[in-house]
This record gives structure tokens, sequence and C-alpha cells, in this order.
């Protein structure tokens, strides 16, 4: 496994018995971004969210931290079994529900929706011409349209050489109400 070496840093307590399967050596977000993550959200004590493709938990053990309650979503249950089982070793408040779903079928509301669809392994980098249309897992437009059925704050986590012009294409497509509602503008916040 040529990712065992990173086993810290994708979980600080790997050695506790921190359960991945071979997808999620690749692709679950390292521990120390996961946290930075959750603490770039703003009034995130009083806050829910939404991790709608949780994967192991990556993201939703330092969200459970950082937020007064967690909707995990994975179409995967033995993912889902896995993120509940990591998050018990981190012991997580009792604030994550986890549901197993396709998200685009989802219902459930939250203050924000967290966004950190497949891409596909690590291919992705070698393409120069990387879209999000081409890459993402369902299609990026149906995430979008979904995502803000059930909240207009979303949070992406996606590849660096994402153009983020493409992303805001679709933002503007599908959020044209709360664009207008709020003097025509649109708030990005990019970080790198
Ligand atoms: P993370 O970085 O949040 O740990 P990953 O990138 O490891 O997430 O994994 C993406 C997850 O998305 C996988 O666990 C996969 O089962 C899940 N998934 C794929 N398609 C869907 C879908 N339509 N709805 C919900 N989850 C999905």
């Amino acid at each position: 496994n040529p990712f065992y070496n990173l086993r810290y840093y994708l979980f600080s307590k790997y050695d506790n018995g921190i359960q991945m399967d071979d997808e999620s050596w690749y692709s679950v977000t390292p521990e120390e971004i996961a946290t930075y993550i959750s603490t770039c959200i703003p009034s995130s004590s009083s806050s829910t969210i939404t991790d709608a493709f949780c994967g192991v938990g990556g993201n939703t053990i330092p969200f459970s931290v950082s937020c007064s309650h967690v909707n995990a979503i994975d179409i995967s249950s033995s993912k889902l079994n896995m993120a509940q089982h990591n998050a018990s070793l981190y012991s997580c408040k009792d604030n994550i529900t986890f549901i197993e779903s396709d998200f685009l079928t989802t219902t459930v509301t939250s203050d924000y929706v967290f966004l950190s669809p497949p891409w596909g392994g690590s291919a992705y980098k070698a393409d120069m011409n990387f879209t999000l249309k081409k890459w993402i897992t369902p299609d990026i437009e149906e995430i979008i349209k979904h995502a803000l059925t059930l909240s207009h704050n979303l949070i992406f986590y996606l590849p660096r050489n994402t153009p983020i012009m493409e992303l805001i294409e679709y933002l503007v497509k599908y959020d044209e109400s709360t664009i207008k509602e709020n003097d025509n503008t649109l708030y990005v916040d990019v970080r790198y």
C-alpha cells in the first residue's frame, strides 16, 4: 500500500483501529486539512452541516467537533459503517446522523452542505484541461442543483486544478434567486 506511510497524516488516531478500504487510502481528506476546513465555517458551533459524500468520515469527524450537528451521507453501507466506527474512536459527540443514500435523493436540510464528491483516483492530476464536468461523479451540475435545494451555503473540497470559473458558472446558473437577493452578488471564498 503506497499510502501506508501517510497513515497518521490521514488519521492521527490510526493506531486506535481506524478502518479504511482501498479507495479511502487515496481519497480521504487528511485530518489536518479536514480540521482546517471545519474551523473556516462561520458560526459553526450553532450550525448544522451535511457531509454529502462522507466516505469513511475524514471530514465528518472534525465537523462533529466544530458544528452542532452533522448529517453524514454516503451511498455505500460499508463506508458508513467504517465512518461510524472511526467517529467512535475520536469520541465524537453524539451529534452525527448517518444516512445511507444517494445524495441526489436526500431531503434533509442544514445550514451548510459540504461537498467532497468522488473524482476518481489520482489520474485527474495529469489532465491539463481538468473540468468538474469531465471528472466528478455524479454530474457536477446535478450535485449543485440538488445541494441548493438543501442549503445556500455550500462548501466544496475539490482538486487544486479545478477551474474556479467553471464552478462559478454553475453557481450563477442555479443560485440566481439568492444572488439577486444579495444585491446581485455571489459570495465565493476560495482557499488553496
Ligand atoms: P471523503 O474525502 O469525504 O472521505 P471520498 O472522496 O473518500 O470522501 O469518497 C467519496 C464517497 O462518495 C465514497 O465513499 C462513495 O461511496 C460516495 N458516493 C459516491 N456516489 C455517491 C452518491 N451518489 N451519493 C452519496 N455518496 C456517494
